[in-house]
């Protein structure tokens, strides 16, 4: 195990932050730093075909063992961190059978990782954590995946007895800042199906999302002095109170779960004159996903009888679409996943995603593409960490599956 270690802190080492305001691909050119790196570890295990692109998009092969014909299937992870915490200096910790108890990352500003608040972490009594030492993330979002991968491609070159078909690989840049896909050539790539490896606990195996969008409603007013304005004052600031009054209370993020969709208004600048609102859509099901929108729309229609045309102006922008309706008419690439993990012994854990993955976007742009637990725990802060027998577990699952699709032909 201990090469994986290795690997894993050699790659989270290096910092490839991503940035949302940049335009361009990578969004930052540290990304390059890790890539170039990747695309030499690949050949060094042995993958075939290894290519980056003007994008920092990295793909590899690894030719199938076998003459039978068997469909090409694919594994993808993304090897920026997120804007939302700093990627710069990491000084990963390893905590050796770990007791159950508090960890110290850092004396100083006296951040600690305990049970008491992540009560994940008891499950991995006896195990290796790797964590941060506080002033950083850790990166295992999605590193831990790029060394799963890594790994297992380089126990099947090891262990020719397990028969497989050809295996694609791909590194992404931008994941982050939801760019992941936007690149990705999925003719090139050339798979049937893929799966990500971007979860977080051992068993994770997602292939629902939301159906999402963005939303932005102005509302136009009219100032006029306010000793005078009697039936002509029109007050954009109440307007919106009125606008928000009216989107449905119970269905906001804070007051829902599992499949329940909501409307999350995050930003409102108000005046007189005028106000604007922001905020997202989300629903699983594609029905009530338009339904939300319908309401947006149907609101604002009446705003505007009532106080003239034109006075709400609503932008509704899809941002991805929930993925199930690209995999179920292909339900196999889930059984294989689950039937992989069922063999090792792992007990899948099937929930819809609150979010998005690139996964999503890929499925919609041809490609099938499930995604699967990578380990780590509390992404995206100086909490994260990840059990390195979590790691290991996701190396076998990776393992199983090109075993698995090859049997089943
Ligand atoms: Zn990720």
């Amino acid at each position: 195990m201990q090469h994986l270690i290795d690997r894993f802190i050699r790659y989270v080492k290096i910092d490839t932050q991503s940035d949302p305001e940049s335009d361009t691909t990578p969004s930052t050119k540290k990304q390059w730093d890790l890539a170039h790196k990747l695309v030499l570890d690949l050949m060094e295990i042995g993958m075939q075909e290894v290519t980056i692109d003007d994008h920092a998009y990295i793909m590899a092969t690894l030719p199938a063992n076998t003459d039978e014909d068997i469909p090409v299937i694919g594994f993808i992870s993304h090897f920026d961190t997120t804007p939302d915490y700093s990627g710069t200096n990491i000084n990963p910790r390893i905590i050796e059978d770990y007791d159950g108890r508090d960890i110290v990352l850092d004396r100083k500003s006296d951040m600690i990782l305990s049970p008491d608040y992540f009560d994940d972490l008891l499950m991995y009594k006896g195990q290796t954590l790797i964590t941060t030492d506080g002033t950083t993330l850790l990166g295992a979002d999605d590193k831990a995946g790029i060394t799963e991968i890594i790994e297992a491609m380089s126990y099947l070159i090891q262990h020719p007895e397990i028969k497989h078909g050809k295996i694609r690989v791909a590194f992404t840049p931008d994941e982050e800042i939801g760019r992941g896909a936007h690149k990705f050539d999925v003719e090139k790539f050339g798979a049937e199906w893929a799966y990500t490896m971007d979860g977080s606990q051992v068993g994770e195996l997602e292939y629902e999302n939301f159906n999402a969008a963005g939303l932005k409603v102005t509302f136009t007013g009219k100032s006029v002095h306010p000793g005078y304005a009697k039936d002509k004052m029109v007050n954009a600031v109440l307007m919106a109170n009125k606008f928000l009054s009216l989107l449905p209370q119970n269905e906001v993020p804070e007051k829902t779960e599992g499949r329940e969709g909501f409307f999350h208004i995050y930003k409102v600048d108000a005046q007189v004159e005028s106000a604007c609102m922001e905020g997202i859509i989300r629903d699983h099901d594609k029905d009530g996903f338009e339904a939300r929108k319908g309401l947006i729309h149907q609101i604002a229609g009446d705003f505007n009888r009532k106080y003239g045309s034109e006075v709400v102006k609503v932008e509704i922008k899809d941002q991805y679409f929930n993925m199930r309706e690209k995999v179920e008419p292909v339900m196999h690439i889930v059984d294989i996943a689950e039937q992989a993990m069922r063999e090792l012994d792992i007990e899948p854990i099937i929930k819809p995603i609150r979010g998005g993955t690139d996964g999503s976007q890929l499925s919609y742009m041809g490609l099938p593409c499930p995604n699967i637990f990578a380990g780590g725990h509390n992404f995206h802060g100086p909490y994260e960490y990840v059990p390195v027998e979590s790691m290991q577990k996701a190396v076998e699952v990776i393992v199983k599956i090109c075993e698995l699709t090859a049997k089943r032909k």
